[in-house]
């Protein structure tokens, strides 16, 4: 545990909330379940104990604002503004902004502790929700608006802000539980399985810099229907909850498989 804590020291921001809500969490977390091989769904049943991953996939947003792990707020955003270039985007994976978040040293730090020290179950439990935020649109959001928490907007006649849209809004839209959502994901995005474990960070990190500066654009001319947003959306979201659950899964099998 003391050795998470010391992976970074930094200020908290004013404003950030969630990554994907609850359900995305566990969405995804489900997803990767269902493609660990059997030695590493053993490693992984083993340390997380009789609660599992899912249950657990929830638990770095929980413990946010816990004395002992404050620390790990800023752990769950990268913010980066837009007119980036590509390849100052992909210098972000390894040359670490110093500012608006530090989800990608956070998770290379956690992969690098997890692979010294296997069953380090707060490690992997990080790790398992983590790997799921890389993957959220608002994650990577706009610096200057914090990620989408200062786009206000009324969603379904309700006041909240674009950063929740994406978190929750649309998957609780949607309306499936996260067991019948990662049912159908599979089948919808089964053929592209092997594609998206071939993919590199570089790529899977463009192509959700590239969506979320569509979600900005869209959202200037939006004209406010949510159900519309919902429709034009939905299938974006959930290619990049399918993602998390294939790429948490391929990490997973390497490091216990
Ligand atoms: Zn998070």
């Amino acid at each position: 545990m003391k050795r998470i804590l010391c992976l970074m020291m930094l200020a908290l921001p004013a404003v950030q909330l969630l990554a994907w809500g609850a359900t995305g969490h566990r969405i995804v977390a489900q997803i990767a379940y269902d493609h660990l091989n059997c030695r590493a769904r053993h490693r992984v049943d083993r340390i997380l104990g009789e609660r599992g991953i899912v249950y657990w996939s929830t638990w770095a947003d929980n413990i946010k604002n816990d004395t002992i792990y404050a620390n790990s707020y800023d752990w769950h955003y990268q913010d980066m503004d837009s007119g980036l270039t590509d390849s100052s985007v992909v210098a972000m994976l390894t040359d670490y902004p110093k500012v608006g978040g530090n989800l990608f040293r956070a998770t290379d730090s956690l992969v690098s502790l997890l692979r010294r020290d296997p069953n380090n179950a707060d490690a992997l439990k990080f790790i398992v929700h983590l790997m799921g935020d890389r993957f959220c649109p608002m994650h990577t959001g706009h610096l200057s608006d914090l990620g989408g928490n200062r786009v206000k907007l009324e969603w379904f006649r309700e006041p909240h802000n674009l950063h929740w849209v994406w978190d929750e809004g649309i998957i609780d839209a949607v309306g499936y539980s996260y067991t019948e959502y990662a049912e159908y994901l599979e089948l919808k995005y089964k053929n592209e399985k092997k594609a998206i474990r071939r993919m590199s960070w570089e790529e899977l990190l463009l192509h959700n810099y590239h969506f979320t500066q569509e979600i900005y654009e869209y959202q200037t001319n939006w004209n406010g229907n949510s159900y519309v947003y919902v429709y034009h959306f939905a299938s974006g979201m959930e290619w990049q909850l399918y993602a998390a659950g294939i790429r948490l899964a391929k990490l997973l099998n390497e490091i216990y498989g």
